[in-house]
């Protein structure tokens, strides 16, 4: 009895806002308790982090409520969209993990219908052509505590509202010069319901429709009918949208009988701390080169992130994680950076890399030989069992390994200490080697063969476990280390008028050549992700060829910033 009630009570709890109104008009019968969703994105830019949580939101809740819900790109804006955007954002979908019903929709592909519309809006006295300039029409519009005036071609006929539609539609008239406006009302506290602009003259090419039309339909007059082309019940949009719902719906209202209408609910942006989300700006860094591309993985792009090593599973749990809220929030980076080491550290295959290496040569190790040692793939994961590491004569370890005067709590390797390699051999530093200007070039240690697996033979203890590679058997590479594309917490729509470019972190690519790593590396593709033990998460990138591999480091094992900003 208790234990059910408790179970009750935590699925209450569970549900979010949006989930609450799904399961009522469930209930109720409301659209035969369909739940059919969309993701509207528009092909203007790469998809970053918050249309993640987006396109989560609403493919998760379709297959929540055994509904449906669609990708329609809301390409209406022919100067700033790209077949390029089109693309990337269907693999981006994809590769988070949804897939889409029947087709791929466009808004363009209502071009048509919404024209037709358009003139039934017309016929029913309820549209007009207005040829007040953009300067007139902002100061007819007046402000919000005050009405605004209305149109002098607000009282046009309809066979003239016709006639001139038509003829804007067949190019006619120059671009500004023609608008069609729903008539609605000039003195609305709303700004959105007075006479808003429904369509307006383009002399522009289509990446879909290419010359067909010189007129195109405004978002508001779009979204709302594409919806209802569509029969999506849910219409999940971001707070900005909120102050045109009551046009979003005078528009169904006044253009549909049916007793079905498309709803619009509208939920929070998120932001996430030291970076910037919004695609005109996330354009702009890749235009001034700022970043290498939009898939460069310092970018909040899904793209980017793909490519730094984040896997579909990490960021749909980020999503679930940080749920969907009323409110505008900033969202800390270190939560993602949370998720995908979660994720990696159940999947990733461990491995051993030296990213500054110093060479190590072991003294009484028999020259011209090698041997090939136990290494665990995973401690988490027992069934991704074991491989080979070869050990030889002369190795690398890190140079910040090593010190030859350590402080007394340093435990890693010292003049005159013993350290364990890992998997390998205890080993004692003897000596060190330096180059005229006293560099350490290279240190000289023996080893205890009676150590072998990095077992005490006689129970003496070593304070620190190294990772290594041997020398003749390693693989060279580049890897890249990433630091926050932003040195501020929240670099966009400051208050003090500076812009988010000034704020950009210009230290935020460090590339480190000639690494070292060992040869089971060899055979990784592109996106395989490893542990590079005690370094953190790497994947190899896409820039890596048969001469040389290139890593990107996801992330570190730890929070190391987190700790230094305490
Ligand atoms: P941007 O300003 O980056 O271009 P947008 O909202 O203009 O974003 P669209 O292509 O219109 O981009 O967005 C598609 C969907 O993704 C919309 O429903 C939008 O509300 C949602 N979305 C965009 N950014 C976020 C965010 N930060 N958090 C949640 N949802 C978002
Ligand atoms: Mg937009």
């Amino acid at each position: 009895m208790k234990n059910n009630k408790l179970e009750k009570k935590e699925t209450k709890v569970s549900l979010n806002f949006i989930e609450q109104i799904i399961e009522k008009d469930i209930k109720e019968g409301k659209n035969e308790s369909r739940v059919h969703t969309r993701f509207p994105p528009e092909p203007n830019g790469y998809l970053h982090i918050g249309h993640a949580k987006s396109i989560c939101l609403n493919f998760g809740l379709a297959n929540k409520y055994n509904g449906k819900c669609n990708l329609r790109f809301d390409d209406t804006n022919p100067e700033k969209e790209d077949v390029e955007y089109v693309k990337s954002i269907e693999e981006d979908v994809r590769w988070l993990g949804f897939t889409w019903n029947d087709k791929t929709y466009f808004a363009s592909d209502y071009f048509d219908k919404l024209y037709d519309l358009a003139v039934l809006l017309i016929k029913k006295d309820k549209a007009y052509v207005c040829e007040l300039s953009q300067e007139q029409m902002r100061e007819y519009r007046g402000i919000p505590t005050k009405a605004g005036k209305e149109s002098p071609y607000k009282n046009r006929s309809i066979e003239e509202n016709l006639d001139l539609f038509e003829r804007m539609k067949a190019g006619e008239f120059e671009e500004g010069t023609h608008m069609l406006r729903a008539k609605i009302d000039m003195s609305s506290p709303n700004m959105h319901l007075r006479d808003p602009i429904i369509y307006r003259i383009k002399n522009a090419t289509h990446h879909r429709t290419g010359d067909k039309w010189k007129i195109y339909p405004m978002y508001d007059f779009t979204h709302g009918q594409s919806d209802y082309f569509e029969k999506i019940t849910h219409s999940l949009c971001t707070l900005e949208f909120q102050v045109h719902r009551p046009l979003y719906n005078w528009l169904t209202k006044n253009l549909f009988e049916t007793e079905y209408k498309p709803e619009q609910t509208e939920f929070a942006r998120f932001n996430l701390s030291y970076t910037v989300m919004s695609k005109r700006k996330l354009l702009e860094l890749v235009e001034n080169k700022s970043v290498s591309s939009w898939d460069d993985p310092r970018m909040p792009t899904i793209s980017g992130l793909r490519r730094r090593g984040y896997t579909p599973e990490s960021i749909r749990n980020f999503s679930d994680t940080i749920g969907v809220a009323k409110r505008e929030n900033l969202i800390d980076v270190a939560l993602l950076e949370h998720c995908i080491r979660e994720d990696l550290n159940k999947k990733a295959q461990r491995v051993m890399g030296v990213l500054n290496p110093l060479k190590v040569i072991i003294t009484n190790y028999p020259d011209n030989e090698s041997e090939e040692l136990d290494a665990i793939n995973n401690p988490e994961d027992a069934s991704m069992g074991k491989r080979k590491v070869p050990f030889s004569k002369e190795l690398y370890i890190e140079k910040n390994d090593f010190m030859e005067n350590p402080p007394r709590k340093f435990f890693r390797l010292g003049l005159g200490r013993e350290v364990r390699l890992r998997y390998a051999y205890f080993v004692k530093c003897n000596d060190v080697v330096k180059d005229v200007n006293g560099n350490i070039t290279e240190i000289h240690c023996t080893y205890d063969p009676a150590s072998k697996g990095g077992k005490s033979p006689d129970g003496r203890k070593v304070k620190g476990t190294l990772h290594w590679v041997s020398a003749k058997h390693a693989l060279n590479a580049d890897v890249r280390l990433y630091d926050r594309l932003f040195n501020d917490p929240a670099p966009d729509n400051k208050k003090d008028g500076s812009n988010f470019k000034d704020y950009f972190n210009t230290n935020s690519l460090e590339v480190l050549e000639n690494c070292k790593l060992e040869p089971f590396l060899k055979d990784a593709a592109i996106e395989n992700k490893f542990q590079f033990e005690r370094l953190g998460y790497f994947c190899l990138d896409k820039d890596s060829n048969e001469n040389k591999m290139v890593f990107n480091r996801t992330v570190t094992l730890r929070d190391s910033w987190a700790k230094k900003n305490k």
